[in-house]
């Protein structure tokens, strides 16, 4: 598989520098798996003082990203054949985990466009394959939510984490929530490890993890367990 090429627009394009050197995804980069690559609409805006920004028409607070220098940024970017554009916008549809697996296996290039300000001129949406948000609350620009996707598409691609188990096994891979994992000391203040995890016996802990599953998710996310018990055929170890 060739390395996903991310192209990100923002004002502040040196807040996604970090994610170059973080650990599980600092090593994708650096092994290629993925490609960054940073543009700022200031570099192409067209005026000497590189203006970006203006008053909305009709009035009202804050200021507007403007078009011209986001087109150009994004009109500057090499074209590969599977690309995606994707606007980070609070408007756009919910991010889910099914979204990330769909942009990291159907496309080579992802466009991440950042707004700022109060928003940005509409004409922008029009570069745009989708409107993402990563949730229902306002943050001061798209940097955020692009390092978010960004993170959860590339851990998805084949050799970032080590066992592609681990990644079909959790949260939001099926509509159940992973298990209770722990590991060493058995006993911790007091806290006991559950003797069938360590009972040696797989199909009792498999039995177990699964109930764990249809527990949390009951509690914790009932809009997901409902969907979960209308496809009560899609997990692997249901008994
Ligand atoms: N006034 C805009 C509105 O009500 O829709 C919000 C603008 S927000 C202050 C500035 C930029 O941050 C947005 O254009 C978007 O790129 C980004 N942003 C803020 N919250 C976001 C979210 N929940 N998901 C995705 N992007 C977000």
């Amino acid at each position: 598989m060739s390395a996903l090429r991310l192209d990100v627009v923002s004002l502040v394009p040196e807040a996604l520098a970090p994610l170059l050197g973080l650990g599980v995804i600092g090593r994708a980069f650096a092994s290629g798996i993925a490609e960054l690559h940073l543009h700022n609409p200031r570099d192409y805006a067209l005026d000497r003082y590189r203006k970006v920004d203006d008053e909305p028409y009709g009035g009202g607070a804050g200021m507007v990203l403007k078009p011209e220098p986001v087109y150009a940024a994004v009109e500057a970017i090499p074209v590969l054949p599977r690309r995606r554009v994707l606007l980070m916008s609070p408007q756009g549809q919910p991010l889910q985990q099914a979204d990330l697996r769909r942009w990291a296996t159907d496309y080579d290039q992802l466009v991440l466009l950042c707004g700022h300000y109060e928003g940005f001129d509409e004409r922008i949406r029009a570069l745009a394959d989708e409107e993402v948000s990563i949730g229902d609350f306002v943050l001061t620009g798209g940097e955020l939510p692009a390092a978010t996707i960004i993170n959860g598409v590339v851990r998805l691609r084949p050799g970032t984490v080590g066992s592609e188990a681990c990644l079909e096994e959790e949260s939001h891979s099926t509509l159940l929530l992973e298990h209770p994992h722990y590991t060493r000391p058995a006993s911790f203040r007091g806290l006991e490890v559950p003797a069938v995890l360590r009972s040696g016996d797989h199909g009792a802990i498999a039995r177990w993890r699964l109930q764990q599953q249809r527990d949390r998710t009951a509690a914790r996310r009932p809009d997901l367990f409902a969907r979960w018990q209308q496809q009560p055929q899609q997990h692997p170890d249901q008994s």
